[in-house]
């Protein structure tokens, strides 16, 4: 197997687990093509974060959880160069 396909992730609707996309890094909102279902995703560095699209919507869930992705990034880099 290539080094490409073992670093990526996979990303399955929370609902169905079809799987929508293979990717290293995601911000998205993807409806899925069998169920229908409406979810967010981020994926980066380490973090993954999958949650109803629904809860994006309305004041600034999406800029309050990237800064809550970016403290947990920072915690993760603490934790690699601390052993
Ligand atoms: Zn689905």
């Amino acid at each position: 197997m290539s080094k490409e396909l073992d670093d990526q992730y996979c990303v399955t609707c929370p609902k169905c687990g079809r799987v929508s996309q293979k990717t290293y890094v995601t911000d998205s909102k993807i409806k899925c093509s069998r169920c229908g279902y409406h979810y967010y995703v981020h994926m980066g560095n380490g973090v993954s974060v999958i949650m109803e699209a629904s809860r994006m919507e309305g004041g600034k869930p999406h800029e309050n959880l990237l800064a809550y992705v970016r403290a947990l990034e920072s915690l993760i880099s603490v934790g690699c160069a601390a052993t």
